[in-house]
């Protein structure tokens, strides 16, 4: 089964960190797509390669946002990639905040053990695509190559003060799946 792990703020969409209202997209008007990701999700469709999108939105149990937003901001991320080429085979987001001690909050593992399970696909060997440290962590945790992308929360500064780094850095997403494409090639 050929799939990867993406994570979305930083990654599909620029990070909304420090110019939205709640520094969460809790409106499809804070959704901006990053450059590149439709050309990289179009390219992932003709290879075969399943998306599946991996979000902490704690914002939902802030009280910033709902469910039902959030899903609609979802329904439109979809409509909007599939017109352009795209596709996203599955989304699975945590709503907790740290507090709730929940089992899915990246750098916890739960979500990736639910597609698993629903896809019936392996995480080991996989690639996990994020732009901050409890990606790489969470991925590395279920045995992923990691894949760090500079177009989000984190700067390369910041991120070789890590003690865990990422297996690979890219400008973006586009960057990373043109890599991890010519490596599936040879
Ligand atoms: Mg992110």
């Amino acid at each position: 089964m050929k799939a990867i792990f993406i994570d979305r703020d930083g990654v599909i969409n620029k990070d909304p960190g420090g110019w939205t209202k709640h520094s969460y997209v809790t409106r499809w008007r804070d959704f901006r797509f990053l450059p590149g990701v439709f050309t990289a999700l179009t390219m992932l469709k003709k290879r075969g390669i399943k998306v599946i999108v991996i979000s902490n939105q704690a914002g939902v149990n802030k009280g910033f946002f709902t469910k039902k937003s959030l899903e609609r901001i979802t329904a439109r991320m979809i409509e909007e990639i599939e017109r352009k080429g795209g596709a996203i085979a599955d989304v699975y987001y945590c709503i907790h905040k740290r507090e709730d001690n929940c089992s899915c909050r990246k750098p916890k593992v739960g979500l990736f053990k639910k597609a698993m399970k629903k896809h019936g696909m392996r995480c080991r060997g996989a690639y996990f695509i994020g732009d901050s440290h409890v990606d790489i962590l969470a991925g590395r945790k279920m045995g992923c190559k990691t894949v760090f992308v500079l177009s989000g929360k984190t700067s390369r500064k910041e991120m070789e003060l890590w003690k865990e780094r990422p297996d690979h850095v890219f400008k973006n997403f586009l960057g990373a799946v043109r890599w991890i494409l010519k490596q599936k090639r040879s």
